[in-house]
């Protein structure tokens, strides 16, 4: 759990750097994140109110759509987080935001930070822009090496057209 220690804080600012593994913030179904995730957090407390600008640094491990390969993904993510004392804007629907009382001495954000990193990940997986994928024929990695196969220069758009008989 990634956790604010709110009792901590006084009036000012102040920075705030910690290192978690993705299983602490939930995220070990996504086998995506296998690095150490950084976080920093520059924290504001103007009075009953905390802000707190957290950036995220993750890398993403990925399957590339196109050949295959594992793949690694530098994520930059930053987020501002909000807690507040003020029931009404507390009550805002955002995800961000939340509700603090006096007698509180910590404040739980790891769905703050889970939810903005899966939001990161991208939804094409692709290691490089020109990935020329893998042959559709023998499979060869078509990055790595080049095969045998012809191939061939029709364009599948095409085909639909080529079956129409004309008389
Ligand atoms: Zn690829
Ligand atoms: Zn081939």
């Amino acid at each position: 759990m990634v956790k604010l220690n709110i009792a901590n804080y006084s009036e000012g600012s102040l920075v705030e750097s910690r290192t978690v593994i993705p299983a602490e913030i939930n995220l070990s179904e996504f086998e995506e994140f296998a690095a150490p995730i950084e976080l920093v957090f520059n924290i504001n407390k103007i009075g009953s109110e905390i802000y707190v600008r957290a950036q995220i640094s993750a890398i993403a491990k990925l399957v590339c759509d196109r050949c295959l390969e594992d793949y690694e993904w530098p994520l930059q993510e930053a987020i501002d987080i909000v807690c507040t004392a003020d029931p009404g804007l507390a009550k805002n629907d955002e995800d961000d935001v939340y509700f603090i009382t006096d007698a509180m001495k910590e404040v739980d954000i790891t769905e703050s930070i889970r939810q903005s990193l899966i939001i990161a990940l991208p939804q094409k997986k692709i290691c490089q822009n020109n990935c020329k994928g893998l042959c559709p024929q023998c499979g060869t990695n078509l990055n790595l090496a080049s095969c045998q196969c012809k191939t061939e220069k029709t364009d599948p758009r095409w085909d639909a057209l080529n079956k129409i008989k004309f008389n």
